[in-house]
């Protein structure tokens, strides 16, 4: 089983309405920086503040007759998709995660109606409630990216990307367990072949990158991010993003805690946008050099469901604190 153009085109119609739609807006301070078009798809003007409900509704559209409710693991914002997908179609959703979500996530999901289980330091151990629950309460599981009809669901990004802009040359594309990348990856690349696209991720406890370099999904330190959203394993089982991410991006690119943490206050002060870590990856790749354009560009603005303590930090030039390191603040334009 893999996923076609076929699967996103039938996603598109499941969230017609309802997730759909995102502005896609230039960024004059990119098109300065860059020499070229720059675009940035808003995916904090939904409804959650994150593209992932886009996954959820579509995975809910294709939910077996009978379901009892749905359950999945999350680092906060596929949570947040699942709990705004089931209450809408009236089910019970259990949102298991690690204790590395920040608070304002869990809160944010709890105001969905969604129960929330905060279990141990990390993914995997989320990952073994959510089984539990499977097999115990008769509930389904929402994969938060190795799944099907989640990955087409977020390729309705790519869709929406290449109708608005036929001449896209680039796509920067954030990556974690790579369920967005696989998704635009094959919109995009079923609809203009030779397209550049490119994954984005952090330095610190990169996943997919460490998979793909090794050949085959591998286990990963979770450490603390600025991109928090980013964080967690892609799953040693990993059955469809790892191998289309591997057969279908150009190229990861991984970026430092610095850079997104510059890439925040660019967002911010220049084009007014308030996102999370995980949302300026491919702003911190262009602003880096790590990655040159030579045509226009898009990237996702993925989500904003931040921590503001952490953000008002970032914005005014104050260190940061993330587990056992300091990223050193830097009042923006000094
Ligand atoms: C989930 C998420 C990502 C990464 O998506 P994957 O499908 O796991 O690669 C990026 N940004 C935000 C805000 C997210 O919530």
């Amino acid at each position: 089983m893999t996923v076609t153009l076929a699967h996103i085109l039938a996603a598109a119609a499941n969230i017609r309405g309802r997730a759909d739609a995102t502005p896609l807006v230039p960024s004059p301070f990119l098109r300065h920086a860059t020499g070229q078009d720059v675009l940035l798809k808003l995916e904090i003007a939904q409804p959650i503040g994150a593209f992932k409900l886009r996954g959820a509704l579509n995975a809910l559209a294709l939910l077996p007759e009978g379901a009892q409710g749905v359950t999945c693991c999350s680092t906060g914002n596929h949570g947040r998709g699942v709990a705004w997908a089931a209450r809408a179609r009236g089910l019970r959703a259990v949102v298991c995660m690690s204790d590395l979500v920040p608070q304002a996530k869990v809160a944010g999901i709890r105001a969905l109606g969604a129960e929330v289980r905060i279990i141990g330091r990390s993914q995997d151990a989320a990952q073994a409630e959510v089984r539990r629950l499977v097999a115990a309460e008769g509930l389904a599981e929402i994969p938060p990216f190795d799944d099907a009809a989640v990955i087409a669901g977020q390729g309705t990004i790519g869709l929406e990307l290449l109708t608005a802009r036929p001449d896209l040359d680039t796509l920067l594309i954030p990556l974690s367990g790579g369920g967005l990348a696989a998704g635009i990856a094959v919109a995009a690349r079923a609809i203009k072949p030779g397209i550049r696209l490119i994954g984005v991720t952090m330095e610190r406890g990169a996943a997919m990158q460490a998979a793909l370099a090794a050949g085959h999904p591998v286990e990963v330190a979770e450490v603390a991010s600025l991109a928090d959203s980013l964080g967690g394993g892609i799953g040693l089982d990993n059955r469809l993003s790892f191998p289309l991410c591997r057969d279908l991006l150009d190229e990861v690119v991984l970026v430092s805690e610095a850079e997104i943490y510059h890439a925040v206050q660019v967002l911010f002060y220049e084009d007014r946008l308030v996102a999370e870590g995980a949302s300026v990856v491919g702003l911190a790749a262009c602003l880096s050099g790590k990655v040159r354009l030579e045509g226009p560009a898009a990237t996702v603005i993925t989500g904003r469901n931040l921590d503001m303590g952490q953000f008002l930090a970032v914005v005014t030039g104050q260190d940061v604190t993330l587990g056992e390191t300091v990223v050193k603040g830097r009042a923006y334009g000094a």
